[in-house]
């Protein structure tokens, strides 16, 4: 049998036989329809609930998922409820799902999709991918899902299957690994249930070819294809690149109290929390923390403005590659009238205001630690927040 050639001019890791193609795009086939878990977005053909889901399962686990996803869809059943949605009640949604850039992008598309394409999620991959947050991944999910358009996907889970299967040594996170992998998962597409198909690659790497030597191959339908089982590679294999170290940080936040209100700030729309709200904090950079929560106070406030020098309270926060302590002092403001760089993006909330708005799980825990009786904005009389 001669080598398969793919449709267009990508090349596989090697050439793979017909047969094996065959064989591999059956198996597969008749394992997911058999075994798939009952996931509530695999009962939908809604493009919106597919592009959903798939953006909130990008970093995120399916338990964790599954809560979010329902409540959004409830709260939002169409593009156009999400595209008309004020972006701090989607980020208050959103508010423990983490990577909040994916909820800033998913609004700002929904607006799009709403002005450009008349409601209507867009099938071809290229169109996708013109609109905020969908990238190739999220762009081939969507198209191959909800329309069962001829395009690859490959996740974290996808790559592991395929430089197992075909025994492929490169690092997957490489450009020449991430091509190869991306090429080769595009050779393996079926010419219909395409949707199906990448779902089973990905739903076969999170159930059974899992990483390291989790690897269940005994009850695996490809294992006389492997490549990596029939050479003993399988616990070595994908290759990845050392993970990036943990970075540490100290935020000095302050916590400001006047007329029964408490000072929050929004953050810069890119980077860590990007636009989500917070009571205002910086990373300490060399100076004593104190020092830095004095000069953080004063910069909003004015210098009238006093912080005292015990620590109100501290939590412990771990993101993927950053280990956050956050240290709040409380801050006691002589005025509630805000310094003219901080006017736009601080505001004085009410206790039921502050519940509405979006803030990170981090500054949920922080703002949970404050203790409940404070001293007052002046600092004199303890009084209990409403
Ligand atoms: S046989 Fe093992 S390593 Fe190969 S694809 Fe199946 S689970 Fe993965």
């Amino acid at each position: 049998m001669p080598p398969s050639r793919p449709s267009n001019s990508r090349q596989p890791a090697r050439p793979i036989k017909a047969r094996t193609l065959a064989d591999i795009r059956r198996k597969l086939l008749a394992w997911y329809r058999r075994n798939r878990r009952n996931l509530p977005w695999r009962n939908t053909s809604d493009p919106y609930a597919i592009w959903l889901s798939e953006t909130m399962l990008q970093q995120t686990q399916v338990a964790t998922v599954i809560p979010y996803y329902e409540r959004f869809l409830r709260k939002y059943p169409s593009i156009e409820r999400l595209a008309g949605a004020p972006l701090d009640e989607v980020l208050n949604l959103w508010a423990g799902l983490g990577y909040y850039s994916r909820a800033r992008n998913l609004h700002r598309a929904a607006i799009e999709i709403t002005n450009r394409y008349n409601g209507r999620v867009p099938d071809s991959t290229a169109e996708l991918r013109t609109l905020p947050g969908v990238g190739r991944y999220t762009a081939g999910a969507v198209a191959s899902i909800a329309y069962d358009v001829r395009t690859a996907v490959v996740d974290g889970n996808v790559s592991r299957v395929i430089a197992r299967l075909f025994d492929i040594h490169a690092d997957v996170k490489s450009p020449a690994g991430e091509k190869t992998v991306w090429n080769t998962a595009e050779v393996l597409l079926p010419r219909k249930h395409v949707g199906d198909f990448n779902q089973a690659l990905m739903e076969l790497g999170a159930t059974v070819c899992r990483p390291g030597d989790a690897a269940e191959c005994d009850a695996c339908p490809l294992r006389n294809e492997c490549n990596a089982l029939a050479a003993g590679n399988v616990a070595r294999l994908p290759v990845r690149k050392k993970k990036t170290p943990v970075k540490k940080e100290t935020h000095i936040a302050i916590v400001a109290d006047f007329d029964n209100k408490r000072l929050y700030r929004r953050r810069p729309a890119e980077g860590l929390w990007g636009g989500l709200w917070e009571l205002p904090s910086v990373v300490r950079n060399g100076a004593a923390e104190h020092a830095t929560a004095q000069m953080l106070a004063r910069e909003l406030l004015g210098d009238s403005t006093t912080v005292d020098r015990r620590q109100l309270c501290t939590i412990e926060h771990q993101l993927t590659h950053r280990s956050v302590k956050f240290v709040a002092f409380r801050a006691h403001a002589t005025t509630s009238r805000l310094q003219p760089d901080s006017q736009e993006s601080s505001r004085w909330l009410t206790k039921h205001a502050a519940d509405r708005i979006g803030l990170s799980t981090a500054m949920r825990k922080i703002i949970a630690a404050i203790p409940e009786t404070t001293p007052d904005s002046n600092g004199r009389a303890p009084t209990k927040r409403q």
